[in-house]
């Protein structure tokens, strides 16, 4: 019998299907081709470098005995790997890498690098066609280390993260896991990290994402059929920032192809940040072997702010803002609001807010009244999400063009609505809500929130806006 590529192959295909999960067959081996029969060794191309290390965890037993049942002990295995060029370029991209495994199933004498002219790359975060664009790194600027007080609450993670961003990939906090309630700091330092990296590294590549932004994703390249775009992508990060992972638990899709594109970085000694709002020992739905990795850097715990960080907050928020406010109000709000650094900046500025539409001085009277609003009315959350989606349907538009840059009156308005109310029901800060209809700075806010209450008091018309608005906001 004549033995071909495609017979030998067909017959390792036999064995393997009959020994491994369906599923596994499908999405692992049915997408191979054999390329190249010569003397004892099968060239068999796979679609991807990381479907190359997956077959060579997983699957490099069962592949060495089916092939030494067509082609005896001597039988050799050579992975091509083609890689699609996304952006067009006619020449496909491939390489060759001899399997491994043990010294009688690989070719010894290539020493091809893996890691060789990559191609270049499908970025989810860029629209695609556009050619050799840089990842942008999606990091908050104003959240840097100046900007993150240290307290007895967050010294640990606080100089870790120092530590990580002096030495990327090169300290044993790999992977550097944060962790801690809501509002306690965890997006601010991980940003902090990434800033601080670029501005030493500036050839590194760093990326911030959120696990619900790569799970996202991730779906949609699973959907769009270009899972290998999504993970090439990802391996190319030096730092990778992942906010929030227990957005994770319960997704083992993801879960497990995190895990594949976390041992890559880390294998080749790159860097990667992880938020969490608990501990790995209490992290649920997510699968041990994950687990198991978060063991091999550092978790820190961000605590609550005692009082005397919490008064060094606020008073380096209002030096910031510009802000002169007495001690004692100062004190008073870091006395009464406790629960986290978010409230406290919330508080602080409902508190200016409410002083410069009201032309008051801000005096402990004004505070204590504000505090006890602010108290209460954090119990009801609406989010700014909402609070847009009902303005822009109010005025017949959609999200986008309430969020446009346009000069347009009726759309400037809705918007300034938007920020008013967001201003009103949320517990959002100026800069923050600012930043999520529209990507404004917090003076665009302030200023939106005087508009909307200098017009409600002139003009008949918009009064009956923010009137019918109000109430369609608070059922
Ligand atoms: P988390 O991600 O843990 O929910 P964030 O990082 O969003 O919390 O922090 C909430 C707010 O508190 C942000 O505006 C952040 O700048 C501020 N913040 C938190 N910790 C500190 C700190 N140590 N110093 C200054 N600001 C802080
Ligand atoms: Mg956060």
């Amino acid at each position: 019998m004549n033995i071909t590529a495609d017979s030998v192959w067909l017959n390792c295909l036999k064995f393997v299907k009959d020994n491994i999960q369906p599923q596994a067959f499908k999405t692992w081996f049915e997408p191979i081709k054999a390329v190249k029969l010569a003397d004892n060794v099968l060239s068999i191309e796979v679609p991807s470098k990381f479907f190359y290390e997956w077959l060579e965890e997983h699957y490099v037993k069962i592949l060495k005995v089916s092939l030494q049942k067509s082609l005896g002990d001597e039988a050799k295995l050579v992975y091509v790997i083609k890689m699609e060029n996304t952006f067009g370029n006619s020449q496909p991209f491939t390489e060759k890498i001899p399997s491994s495994n043990t010294s009688s199933f690989s070719v010894q004498n290539t020493t091809t690098p893996i890691n060789r002219n990559i191609p270049e790359l499908k970025n989810p975060f860029i629209i695609p066609g556009i050619k050799n664009v840089k990842v942008e790194s999606q990091l908050n600027p104003n959240y840097t280390f100046e900007n993150f007080l240290e307290g007895d609450s967050n010294r640990l993670a606080r100089n870790a993260g120092i530590a990580v961003s002096n030495k990327p990939g090169g300290t044993s906090f790999n992977p550097f896991l944060i962790f801690g309630g809501v509002g306690l700091g965890k997006t601010h330092l991980a940003n902090a990290i990434g800033i601080e990296i670029k501005k030493k590294y500036p050839e590194k590549t760093v990326l911030y994402t959120t696990a619900e932004k790569f799970t996202q994703q991730y779906i949609d390249a699973i959907k769009k059929n270009n899972r290998n775009d999504f993970i090439y992508f990802y391996q190319v990060i030096d730092t990778l920032i992942i906010d929030d992972i227990q957005f994770f638990s319960g997704k083992p899709g993801t879960q497990d192809v995190f895990f594949h594109i976390f041992n890559h970085l880390h294998q080749n000694g790159k860097q990667v940040v992880l938020t969490s709002d608990k501990a790995p020992v209490d992290m649920q739905d997510i699968e041990l072997r994950l687990l198991s990795r978060f063991k091999w850097g550092l978790s820190a715990e961000l605590q609550k702010p005692d009082f005397e960080t919490r008064v060094s907050i606020l008073k380096n928020k209002l030096y910031r803002d510009g802000i002169e406010m007495d001690d004692d109000i100062v004190n008073y709000v870091a006395k009464n609001i406790k629960t986290n650094v978010r409230e406290l900046e919330g508080a602080i500025i409902s508190l200016i807010a409410q002083a410069s539409f009201n032309r008051k001085e801000i005096n402990l009277s004004l505070a204590a009244e504000i505090i006890e609003k602010f108290v209460k009315n954090s119990k009801r959350e609406i989010s700014i999400d909402y609070i847009q989606k009902i303005v822009s349907d109010y005025f017949q538009m959609d999200i986008p063009t309430l969020q446009s840059k346009t000069r347009k009156r009726h759309i400037v308005q809705a918007r300034q609505l938007a920020m008013f109310f967001a201003k009103k029901y949320t517990k959002a800060s100026l800069a923050s809500i600012g930043s999520q209809i529209g990507k404004r700075d917090h003076a665009t806010v302030l200023h939106a929130c005087k508009t909307v209450d200098n017009l409600s008091s002139t003009d008949k018309q918009f009064r009956k806006f923010v009137e019918d608005l109000g109430k369609k906001l608070s059922v």
